[in-house]
């Protein structure tokens, strides 16, 4: 079955909560860099109305869609902070408890990912952690694998390193947090179907360092940086309702990658199983059997994993290309690392493959 790729950011806020521009100046910086959706995740907040397609013939079109990101104001310190998308309604009257908030995403048809899981303190900067506490939680549909900002934040020790790296974050970013890389394969180890989101969490805010203010990731920057693509079974044709719902149903299975794409364009990319008389996407199960080959294809040269349950089954570097035949049931997932400026980044992310137990092979 064909697939087509739609690449967009599934983190992004506005003045409705702690953001700086709002949905049409976002809309434009969105289509300058070649987005094709942006997703505004406003803290305890969803905002009807805004849904739709943003453009005009000549320049493009950007689908804009609204989800939310909730959390219990009153707990302290900070933490779980949900990214829910498709629910259509407003979440916070569940945001009191985490368990009930899922719950709630999941009766309303909506997918709920685990923003910033490992998101960590700044001390000097007084900006708390707000990572993801009440681990216990089950039945959301992912985990935001990659959040650019609360990553970068990892890189800033002092105010003076820090005033060095907002002004070249490039130098700094080489990929998610490896503690969040080992929550996902974790989860998926125990046979969770776990899918793996990444976004910029843009607020588009000016800092000001001592004589220095300055607005350091604005929304067009952070768009260009680290994206869901997702591959939906059929191409969007401009039906609001329609193409949510597609995009929405292919994020929920998993049919997506996430792409940093400062090394380079990401577009392209796909991971695939092959059998007999059979075969599968990312996000997509596939029973075990002779021959189930996994196959890779990165848009350029890079060194190429296939991680299943946290230990690499495969690697090479320096192609473009990589199979693996497989002989397990399992999780297979795909990283793809780019050299850039010297150093080698995180550059592609899949979400898993899933290769399920053979029934015929399991009777006596
Ligand atoms: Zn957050
Ligand atoms: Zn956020």
């Amino acid at each position: 079955m064909p697939s087509y790729e739609y690449a967009g950011n599934l983190h992004v806020h506005t003045p409705y909560s702690d953001g700086a521009a709002y949905h049409t100046a976002i809309a434009e910086a969105a289509r300058l860099v070649g987005l094709d959706f942006v997703v505004f995740t406003d803290h305890n907040l969803w905002l009807d109305g805004i849904d739709g397609y943003y453009g005009n013939d000549k320049q493009g079109y950007v689908l804009l869609l609204t989800g939310e990101e909730v959390h219990d104001r009153t707990r302290l310190p900070q933490c779980n902070h949900l990214l829910v998308y498709g629910a259509q309604q407003e979440l916070a009257p569940y945001a009191y408890d985490l368990a009930a908030l899922v719950r709630a995403a999941h009766d309303a048809n909506a997918l709920s990912f685990i923003a910033h899981p490992d998101d960590r303190a700044v001390a000097w900067q007084r900006e708390p952690a707000i990572p993801w506490l009440d681990r216990y939680v089950s039945g959301f549909t992912g985990l935001e694998v990659w959040n650019y900002m609360s990553r970068f934040k990892d890189h800033l020790p002092s105010r003076s390193v820090a005033l060095r790296h907002v002004f070249r974050p490039d130098d700094v970013i080489v990929g998610p947090s490896p503690r969040t890389l080992a929550l996902w394969d974790e989860l998926l180890s125990m046979g969770q179907r776990v899918v793996g989101i990444g976004g910029a969490d843009a607020h588009g805010t000016t800092y000001t360092f001592g004589p220095v203010s300055h607005t350091i990731f604005p929304y067009d920057f952070l768009f260009s940086c680290v994206n869901t693509h997702i591959l939906t079974k059929f191409p969007l044709r401009g039906d609001l309702q329609r193409d949510r719902a597609l995009l929405y149903d292919a994020l929920r299975e998993g049919r997506a990658f996430i792409g940093y794409d400062v090394p380079g364009p990401t577009r392209g990319f796909r991971f695939s199983a092959q059998g007999q008389n059979t075969s599968a996407i990312m996000g997509e199960g596939i029973r075990l059997g002779h021959g189930i080959t996994l196959q890779v294809l990165a848009p350029a040269r890079a060194r190429i994993k296939i991680i299943c349950h946290g230990e690499v089954v495969a690697e090479d570097r320096n192609v473009e290309n990589l199979t693996h035949v497989v002989s397990h049931e399992g999780a297979y997932r795909v990283e793809v690392w780019q050299s850039y400026h010297g150093i080698e980044r995180a550059w592609i992310l899949s979400n898993p493959i899933y290769v399920e137990p053979n029934p015929s092979r399991l009777r006596p």
